[in-house]
């Protein structure tokens, strides 16, 4: 039996076109764009309404077609779960956007599908998968970072290094740094190098912009087993397998997106606005133009979107766009 609810393959089932489609879209500034705030003290602001409605758009534009939305976060289940009640405490009109069928959170490290109650239940199947395939000893890595984090403070005195403050997560370790926006390579590099001579097994670094203040740019750094690419690859491959092909879209705005908008069977969606460092790489493959906006790098298609519109209306676009081939 398959572990999506009937309520989910009744939306594939049931879309018009030749094949049924489904929306992967990172959430913070892609799905839901706020821009200015910082993600986190989730400072909501009832003035800020207006930002939100290209959202509530989009979910409608994605019920009205029954394309499922699958949300691929850093945040994990409890932080989403809280930014979720206070944001419908704020704006209980707009409580539809937090309507999802699948939450990828954690930065792809773990997969929460929505039952027939409506109730998110955490994929085991997927933590097993992750477990069995990567070798990631939160015990063995943590005191390493405790020493990397002296070690960054007095290579870079001016810059602000440290973990950042949240529960313990199982399959990832997050630190924060502030920087001058010209030092931030260098001291991505010092960090690589540090681990690459201690520790033995190579993980992934992540690496995400998360805010500007007071001159300096903060950004997230995540230590983790793998990537937003792996979750939504194992969501296709093996949650989706029973149902055939399926068109995905993945949709993003920063670092942290990479690998799931570039390395996975989708349509990469990279969204209007979207951070430096991930308009940076994008200058760093050789896309062909197809159409409009639409390019193929590696035989994959992936589409770049004018600044013109909110990150929501751009992912609408993108997905009308393709169908209107
Ligand atoms: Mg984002």
């Amino acid at each position: 039996m398959s572990i999506l609810s009937n309520f989910f393959l009744e939306k594939l089932r049931s879309q018009k076109i030749d094949l049924p489609a489904v929306l992967f879209s990172d959430f913070d500034d892609t799905y839901l764009y706020k821009s200015t705030y910082n993600p986190k003290q989730e400072l909501l602001r009832v003035e800020d309404e207006k930002k939100y409605l290209p959202s509530l758009a989009l979910h409608s534009f994605l019920v009205n077609n029954k394309i499922p939305l699958i949300i691929v976060s850093g945040r994990d289940f409890f932080q989403i779960t809280k930014l979720q009640s206070t944001f419908t405490s704020l704006f209980p009109h707009l409580s539809t956007i937090f309507d999802f069928d699948i939450f990828i959170g954690a930065v792809g490290t773990e997969i929460w599908i929505k039952n027939e109650n409506n109730t998110f239940v955490e994929c085991k199947n997927y933590i097993s998968y992750i477990e069995s395939t990567f070798s990631f000893k939160r015990d063995e890595l943590f005191p390493v970072c405790v020493k990397l984090i002296d070690t960054m403070q007095l290579k870079f005195p001016e810059a602000q290094f440290r973990f950042q403050k949240m529960h313990e997560q199982k399959l990832k370790i997050s630190f924060e740094f502030e920087s001058s926006s010209h030092q931030t390579s260098e001291l991505v590099k010092a960090v690589h190098q540090f681990f690459m001579s201690s520790i033995q097994e190579a993980h992934p670094l992540i690496l995400s912009y998360q805010h500007q203040g007071n001159g300096m740019n903060t950004y997230n750094l995540d230590l983790v087993p793998c990537g937003k690419d792996r979750a939504v690859e194992y969501v296709i491959d093996s949650i989706f397998s029973s149902f055939g092909k399926v068109i995905c879209f993945t949709a993003g705005d920063a670092g942290n997106d990479t690998s799931m908008l570039f390395n996975t069977k989708s349509i990469g969606i990279v969204v209007s606005n979207s951070k430096p460092e991930l308009v940076n790489y994008v200058k760093t493959l050789q896309l062909m133009p197809i159409r409009k906006n639409f390019f193929s790098f590696q035989s994959k298609t992936c589409y770049i979107s004018p600044n013109t519109l909110s990150p929501a209306q751009s992912i609408q676009q993108a997905i009308e766009d393709y169908f209107q081939k």
